[in-house]
């Protein structure tokens, strides 16, 4: 029986917020599967903050989407059709599945996951399968990296993290517990920051829209700043910067609140304070650390089997033709943990 794929595909460049003409979706038979070749069913479609850069013309850390291409995405599914000795109809995997409900595979594993035919196989045994997506994926790898490799934090030390409740940054937060910091979060939304401070243990979390930032920053960081994590940039980040202490280090990792400007990105003012505090400002990206993530997976999951690592919330939006509306909880703080399509 042929299988039907609704698609979604990139029909122009956003200007500002995404919206529907951007897009087009259309219905393909899938062919029959040629030798090495793999048929997943898609369960779970990664919605990611980096797809909205995607969507950009010019230089970045991968290409942009082309236009009519089928729009990049994570996903994690079920193997329904196999002519690959790696995969078995039945696994559950990983990979470059992109925004349709089933994804046509070479099957031989491609181990570099900024590969679009990078396919992995998962164990549910060990995690339910969005877990994969979540903390033992990318935003959860992106944690891992960007805190212990360039945020270096050392027990004691106060580290500081934005887009506290969200994928990447829950992971940050218990990491940093973990390893013996005072952690203080930044949150949209005062559900979000109980949840930082009572389901994940950070020593406080600030409601960044109802609270002075400045003040608040001061309050929880007597001390000052050892490791910014920044996932949103904008006026955050210069609050910080403001704050830090002698040899701070501010990993950039994401800067939400610039995404969809249709104005310059809003670059840090309190850049001079690097060099009074002798700081070190970096940028991350996950991707550059493949040849690990098995290392960093296996330690996460270890973490989660002790109970020192909850996963972040996963919220599960449904249906392929709800792409955008989805995606857009994003950048308006709608998402509460990862944020996920069931297409
Ligand atoms: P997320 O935090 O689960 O979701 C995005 C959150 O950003 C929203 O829930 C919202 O939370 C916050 N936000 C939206 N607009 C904002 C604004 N104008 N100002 C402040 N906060 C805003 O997303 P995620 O997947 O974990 O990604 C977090 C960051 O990491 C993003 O910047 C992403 O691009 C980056 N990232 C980087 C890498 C890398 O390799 N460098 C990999 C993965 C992700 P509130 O309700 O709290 O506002």
């Amino acid at each position: 029986m042929p299988y039907s794929n609704t698609r979604v595909k990139l029909a122009s460049r956003p200007v500002g917020l995404p919206k529907p003409e951007n897009f087009s979706i259309d219905t393909v038979e899938i062919p029959p599967l040629g030798e090495g070749q793999v048929l997943v069913k898609t369960s779970f479609i990664s919605l990611d903050p980096a797809m909205r850069g995607w969507m950009n013309e010019g230089k970045s850390y991968i290409p942009p989407i082309g236009i009519g291409e089928v729009f990049r995405a994570g996903g994690a599914g079920q193997v329904v059709e196999s002519n690959s000795p790696a995969f078995a109809v039945g696994d559950y995997v990983t990979g470059g599945l992109n925004v349709q409900q089933f994804a046509l595979r070479d099957g031989a594993p491609a181990q570099d996951p900024a590969n679009p035919a990078f396919l992995l196989k998962v164990d549910t045994k060990i995690a339910p399968l969005e877990t994969y997506l979540a903390t033992l994926g990318m935003p959860g790898l992106t944690a891992y990296f960007g805190l212990l490799n360039t945020g270096q934090p050392k027990a004691g030390e106060t580290v500081v993290v934005s887009g506290a409740a969200g994928a990447v940054g829950s992971v940050v937060g218990q990491i940093a517990k973990l390893k013996g910091c005072c952690v203080v979060g930044l949150a949209g939304d005062q559900e979000k920051v109980d949840y930082c401070v009572n389901e994940l243990g950070f020593d406080a979390c600030i409601n960044y829209k109802t609270e002075n930032v400045r003040t608040a920053l001061r309050a929880a960081c007597p001390q000052g700043i050892d490791v910014y994590f920044d996932n949103v940039g904008g006026e955050i980040l210069d609050f910080a910067l403001e704050q830090i202490r002698l040899r701070a280090r501010i990993v950039i990792c994401g800067a939400i609140s610039q995404y969809n400007n249709t104005t310059p990105v809003q670059g840090p003012s309190n850049y001079l304070s690097l060099l009074v505090n002798r700081a070190r400002m970096e940028g991350i990206v996950v991707f550059d650390n493949a040849a690990n993530y098995g290392t960093a997976a296996r330690e996460m999951a270890g973490w989660i089997r002790e109970g020192q690592l909850s996963s972040p919330k996963v919220q599960v939006e449904h249906g392929i033709e709800n792409f955008l509306p989805a995606l857009l909880k994003l950048f308006s703080g709608q998402n509460f943990g990862k944020l996920v399509l069931a297409p």
